[in-house]
């Protein structure tokens, strides 16, 4: 009695099982389908915005590039897919400047951690979505990243070259002050007549109008200028003091 008790019991179980199965295929029929035709639909997908396929360097409207040369996402990168080269080149202010020469990305060996991307201290990097990157060799996943033409370095304005010349006239003028109040300071301490130093002081007083003159607008400099004239000028005081108390006697 048992047994068949337990043969119905079995049978409504497996038609009720068959009954959800049921179910389930039949809303998938009626689903809208969401399995991807590719390459069909290459031209219409919207690739998700967080999908990490290869790395590139961003390059504006007019072919610039942000990176610097610094080698912080090549330090950063922890499976040496970076290699940065770089180059010193001149610059019309006459200085020199580290360019980028060469930025190297191995695609084979990136892992997409994004290292690179969150640490590069001019956002000069990011990550596309060009995931078709088949090729037949693991050599040609070796990217060179800078691929437009370098641009030779922008000329100076008018501005920037007076700015430029202001700064530089403002050093010297304001090394020679520092000079000619070190010499005053060497001097008063070595007891020397003031006779000697005597030419030298315009000199110190030209170079130190001339600093003034050049600081101007820039209170730092100005301060540090004034704070060495001063010292100048009490030395000098007492260079005096103590020649005239040596006449007094
Ligand atoms: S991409 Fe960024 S971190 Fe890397 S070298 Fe250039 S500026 Fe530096
Ligand atoms: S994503 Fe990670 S592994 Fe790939 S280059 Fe950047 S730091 Fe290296």
């Amino acid at each position: 009695m048992g047994s068949v008790k337990d043969y119905f019991q079995s049978l409504g179980s497996g038609v009720l099982s068959l009954l959800k199965g049921m179910q389930v295929t039949g809303k998938e029929f009626v689903t809208p389908k969401i399995t991807e035709r590719y390459p069909e639909d290459r031209e219409t997908y919207k690739w998700p915005e967080r999908f990490r396929a290869v790395l590139e360097l961003i390059y504006d409207n007019e072919g610039n590039h942000k990176c610097i040369a610094c080698g912080t996402c090549e330090r950063n990168c922890p499976n040496g897919t970076i290699t940065i080269e770089s180059k010193m080149v001149d610059t019309p202010a006459g200085t020199k400047k580290k360019k980028l020469d060469n930025y190297i990305y191995d695609l084979g060996s990136c892992t997409f951690c994004q290292l690179c991307v969150t640490t590069c201290p001019t956002g000069a990097l990011r990550f596309s979505n060009d995931f078709e990157q088949s090729v037949f060799t693991r050599s040609k996943l070796v990217k060179k990243l800078n691929y437009l033409p370098e641009k030779p370095e922008p000329e100076l304005t008018e501005e920037e070259k007076a700015r430029l010349a202001a700064e530089k006239e403002a050093k010297i003028a304001a090394a020679k002050a520092k000079a000619a109040a070190l010499k005053a300071e060497r001097e008063a301490a070595a007891g020397a007549p003031a006779a000697a130093p005597a030419p030298a002081a315009p000199k110190a007083d030209d170079a130190a109008a001339k600093a003034l003159a050049a600081a101007k607008g820039d209170p730092e400099k100005e301060a540090k200028i004034r704070a060495a004239l001063e010292r100048a000028a009490a030395l000098k005081a007492q260079r005096e003091a103590a020649k005239k108390a040596e006449g007094d006697k």
